[in-house]
């Protein structure tokens, strides 16, 4: 065990929501030196000062008269966490305090806690049954915790004496006692009051002061601006393109002031507005912002016409795609819009619509290499037919126009279309058009041949 110069005090509270107040723990500890607090602080104060003599916050005794609540996100607080850290031996002392949430609310904590004690009457009957003793727990001291989420009775706030608020502990650190008329706080049963129905808000901060006390919430800082920013980033593109269609998209505000850190209540009710958990909120806000999202991406009633918005990189890579074919030479195959389309999952109304002029260059490009190709192909099907087939045409090889054609088809590679133009075209060339004509008549071509069949 450590060794210490004061006597070795941990926060008390097995569960993790029901974890101690840091006042609780102060009180309990001047008990346990048997000295009141204004002697237990001064003490510690000096103590302190004489190892470290140049921490500024030591200087001035801040609790004299322990405020119950000394367990928020201020400067004493956090000084005093030090000192009686140090005094006691025990790290985790952060535990009982709400000093995490720091980086994350403004205003220095207002609101964060209540402005005097208020407890539950059954826990510290329990308190008083099994440790002899009572401790305040840190749930306590959030004002939106007006009940025990256990006993489910209303937490007290008056002496029931002399019905006076408590807004300090007794000056010797008896918490079970009046600050006032010093006489017993414990009411009878038979006084509690029984509230069933949890209260708004009652079970984020249980979580919170769970996680808290457990030590598994890591606060980002600046939560709250980065969730705003992430929120307002995915919210407006969608906002302004569906308002543009006569819906009244929920479009928030932002304001400087929502980009400044907000108060805790002001924290917890914004939550609840988005639908969002504030533990998410804090510890994750971008997956929070996400999340917040997706809630109102369901609340939107999105016209039914609506399509869906292109992303920038699409058209990006389209136009590239597109560049890619005009630069390609003669004899190359050039795609046509319809396939790129359809390569890209769009319609050719959107490429015609996005990338008029794009496509108007494809296609007259298109149409020139075909008309290129077409042509090199003609002159190659007549180079073919006149090195051979037609000189001699009608022979038993080619007795007939069909025969030239199938000849051409196969060995140019050409379609039947254009084959027919390259016969027409080389037997033309063949004998002069009028001499053809003359010929063809004199030899009966023109004209099916009559089968004969043998007699
Ligand atoms: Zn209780
Ligand atoms: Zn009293």
């Amino acid at each position: 065990m450590m060794m210490t110069e004061y006597f070795p005090i941990s926060p008390l509270g097995e569960e993790p929501s029901a974890i101690e107040a840091f006042g609780s723990l102060l009180c309990r500890m001047a008990v346990a030196h048997s000295v009141s607090i204004y002697v237990m602080t001064t003490h510690l104060r000096k103590w302190w000062l004489l190892k470290n003599p140049l921490d500024n916050r030591a200087k001035i005794n801040v609790i004299n008269t322990l405020n119950p609540m000394f367990c928020g996100i201020g400067a004493n607080v956090s000084a005093y966490l030090d000192i009686v850290s140090a005094a006691t031996g025990s790290p985790d002392l952060i535990r009982t305090t709400f000093l995490p949430l720091g980086t994350a609310l403004g205003s220095n904590g207002v609101g964060l806690v209540r402005d005097g004690r208020a407890w539950c009457p059954a826990c510290h009957a329990d308190d008083l049954r099994s440790i002899g003793a009572v401790y305040d727990r840190l749930l306590w001291a959030i004002p939106f915790i007006g009940r025990c989420p256990e006993h489910k009775l209303t937490l007290e706030a008056n002496c029931p004496q002399c019905g006076a608020l408590q807004p300090r502990y007794h000056h010797l650190g008896r918490m079970h006692l009046c600050c006032r008329c010093k006489h017993s706080l414990q009411a009878p049963p038979s006084s509690w009051r029984h509230d069933p129905n949890p209260h708004l808000h009652e079970k984020e901060c249980v979580q919170l002061v769970s996680e808290l006390s457990s030590g598994q919430l890591v606060v980002a800082k600046d939560a709250w601006q980065i969730f705003i920013r992430e929120f307002s980033t995915y919210m407006n593109a969608v906002g302004k393109k569906i308002s543009k269609y006569a819906y009244d998209a929920p479009r928030r505000p932002q304001t400087n002031r929502e980009i400044t850190p907000p108060r805790f209540p002001t924290l917890i009710r914004r939550c609840t507005a988005f639908g969002i958990n504030p533990v998410h909120l804090l510890s994750d806000p971008a997956g929070a912002a996400k999340s917040a999202c997706m809630f109102e991406f369901a609340r939107l009633d999105v016209p039914i016409d609506r399509k869906p918005l292109r992303p920038p990189e699409l058209l990006k890579e389209l136009r590239r795609r597109i560049l890619k074919e005009l630069k390609k030479k003669a004899g190359q195959r050039v795609t046509s819009k319809a396939a790129i389309a359809r390569e890209f999952g769009v319609s050719v109304g959107f490429l015609n619509y996005k990338l008029s002029d794009e496509i108007s260059q494809l296609g007259s490009h298109r149409r020139r290499l075909d008309q290129m190709m077409a042509s090199a192909n003609h002159q190659r099907a007549i180079a073919y037919l006149l090195a051979g087939p037609v000189l001699d045409y009608p022979s038993t090889k080619f007795p007939s126009h069909d025969h030239l054609v199938t000849a051409v088809v196969n060995d140019c590679g050409l379609g039947v279309y254009r084959a027919r133009r390259a016969v027409s075209a080389a037997l033309t060339k063949m004998f002069s058009s009028r001499a053809y004509k003359k010929y063809r008549k004199a030899n009966n071509l023109h004209k099916p041949r009559i089968q004969t069949g043998p007699t």
